[in-house]
């Protein structure tokens, strides 16, 4: 009840960034018990191969819904599960239903999905990253092959010979790495030669005024030329409508994931889209 009171009485703050930081410490208080009281769920979002139609994998997307607040953004959350260190636990949990439900899947006799789940730069420096990776793998009994981790150029850039070493001891258990958000992180040509990656995600920023913007055509022309060279599977995320579709399509873009294909949804959804799918084919 003080919370709300605050909340509404703007007069009592100085200014608003002394609101903004009262606000990202009680997001911080009740993100401590989020995880345990059960308010935060794993979303699925399909990504489809764009030359057979087929469902290759789903990328696991974290919610919050808090009790008063509603769903809060992950955007808004994660940084502040970065400061205090709560995204290592909360990263662990996302991991582990993901395997989960992928057994699960498997169990219900589906044809056989991979999963990605988003590193965040904490897990990304935390030294036994990829012996918990692996020791959750065997946990669950998913082959390697079937997980891919996401992290994003920021991740990279800052120490790039720490982040390919870091990045190689992930590919030697098998499993996968993805580049997200491609695009917009300055990483050149050159440097992405050497980072031990399995797939380039371009950024949607790129893929949401493809129809119109010239330029963005023109960049995710050669996002996906430069990616096929390396001999990485190029993903577009984002995607929202038809002509996205065939202008990807048009220039071999090998999967697509956004809002035209599915919206990220609870596990039960998605099964039941997916079966629909499976129908259709
Ligand atoms: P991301 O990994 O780049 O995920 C893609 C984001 O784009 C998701 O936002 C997804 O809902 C959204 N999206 C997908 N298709 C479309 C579309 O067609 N149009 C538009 N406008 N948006 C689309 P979301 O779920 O809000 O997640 C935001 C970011 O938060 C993620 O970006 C990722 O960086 C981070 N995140 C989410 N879950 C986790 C997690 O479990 N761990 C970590 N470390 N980060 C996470
Ligand atoms: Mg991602
Ligand atoms: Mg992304
Ligand atoms: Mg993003």
């Amino acid at each position: 009840a003080a919370k709300e009171a605050g909340r509404n009485n703007v007069c009592c703050y100085s200014s608003d960034l002394h609101h903004h930081a009262q606000e990202q410490a009680s997001l911080a208080l009740a993100l401590r018990h989020a995880l345990q009281r059960e308010e935060l769920e794993v979303y699925y979002q399909p990504k489809v191969e764009l030359k057979t139609g087929r469902v290759t994998g789903v990328e696991a997307l974290l919610r919050w819904h808090h009790p008063e607040l509603g769903q809060v953004s992950p955007e808004r959350f994660i940084p502040i599960a970065e400061d205090n260190g709560l995204i290592l636990p909360i990263s662990d949990w996302v991991l582990e239903t993901g395997l989960q439900q992928l057994r699960d899947w498997d169990e219900m006799g589906l044809p056989a999905l991979n999963i990605a789940v988003n590193l965040s730069a904490r897990q990304f420096s935390d030294p036994n990253l990829a012996r918990n990776v692996v020791s959750k793998l065997r946990q669950y009994e998913i082959d390697a092959h079937r997980l891919e981790l996401e992290l994003t150029e920021s991740m990279v850039v800052q120490d790039p010979a720490h982040a390919i070493s870091v990045m190689r001891s992930i590919q030697e258990s098998g499993a996968r790495l993805a580049l997200d958000d491609f695009g917009t992180g300055f990483s050149s040509l050159g440097q992405l030669r050497h980072y031990p990656i399995d797939t380039l995600k371009i950024d949607r920023t790129f893929v949401q005024e493809l129809a119109e913007d010239k330029q963005d055509q023109a960049i995710s022309r050669a996002i996906i030329a430069m990616g096929k060279t390396l001999g990485l599977t190029v993903v577009a995320e984002g995607v929202e409508n038809e002509v996205q579709v065939t202008f990807l399509k048009q220039h071999h873009c090998d999967q697509i994931q956004g809002y035209h294909i599915s919206r990220p949804v609870p596990q039960g959804r998605f099964i039941a889209w997916y079966r629909q799918q499976l129908t259709k084919r």
